[in-house]
């Protein structure tokens, strides 16, 4: 891996695409969420003004932008509200891509998540550490206090379903179907894309076959994501930030 500053025009010359995570990229990490019964509030990170500026500064150039996020449609159009226009939002870990009004859903998750739900939605209400469900459409997402190895337990008794604790929640989806990896894999159809003119940026495991699927990967966390250039954690500027910086500079 390479730092980022040692990135050339010449390495950019074929890129149309950038895809950027959002938490721990374009925001700093976390989403917090409570849920008392029936009612779940979600705080969210807001996107950053200079990161809208630079977000738009990139299309003025010519630059396709994609987003790829674990996190709800709706969560994602509030935070892009300024740029919708000319952003399109892959969600749920690569399970649909909108993209101006128009939804492209890239896998059907409903047979294999409805079983494992009410057994989730038990053990929630018995467990004062899983801190409630973060409203998802084609994955589930359970926020917690701490690794509960009984979600890992119930997950575990579907063969075709996979979870893994990020720190924060767990995302129960399906194996191999619902990832960013896939997720991508669509959106360069949608925009006639080939691998070398898509570049990614990423922090977390789940984004390791992200940026391995484009042709020019980042990684934000040197020790959760392998890739060919990485940007430095420690500094006062977000990852996505330090990237864009590079790339307005030539
Ligand atoms: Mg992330």
């Amino acid at each position: 891996m390479k730092p980022l500053d040692q990135i050339s025009k010449e390495d950019l010359s074929k890129i149309k695409m950038i895809v950027f995570d959002v938490d721990g990229v374009l925001v700093p990490r976390g989403t917090k969420i409570k849920q008392v019964g029936n009612t779940t509030t979600l705080q969210t990170k807001v996107i950053a003004e200079k990161q809208i500026e630079q977000i738009s500064e990139l299309n003025r150039r010519g630059y396709l932008i994609n987003i790829s996020s674990g996190r709800g449609l709706y969560m994602l159009q509030e935070m892009f509200r300024d740029i919708l226009p000319f952003v399109s939002l892959t969600y749920e870990n690569g399970s649909a891509t909108w993209y101006r009004g128009k939804i492209y859903q890239h896998v059907n998750s409903f047979e294999y998540l409805k079983d494992v739900f009410p057994k989730l939605k038990k053990l929630a209400s018995e467990n004062k550490d899983i801190r409630g469900f973060e409203p998802k459409e084609f994955i589930i997402t359970l926020h917690c206090k701490k690794q509960i190895k009984e979600i890992e337990e119930i997950v575990k008794k579907y063969p075709k379903l996979t979870t893994f604790w990020n720190g924060e929640a767990y995302d129960v989806e399906l194996k191999k179907d619902q990832t960013k990896a896939v997720g991508l894999r669509h959106v360069m159809k949608v925009f006639k894309l080939k691998r070398e003119n898509v570049m990614a940026i990423g922090d977390n495991y789940n984004d390791q076959e992200l940026v391995k699927e484009s042709g020019m990967s980042v990684s934000a966390d040197k020790t959760r994501v392998k890739a060919k250039f990485y940007v430095p954690l420690e500094g006062e500027f977000l990852p996505a930030d330090v990237l864009m910086q590079k790339i307005l500079s030539f």
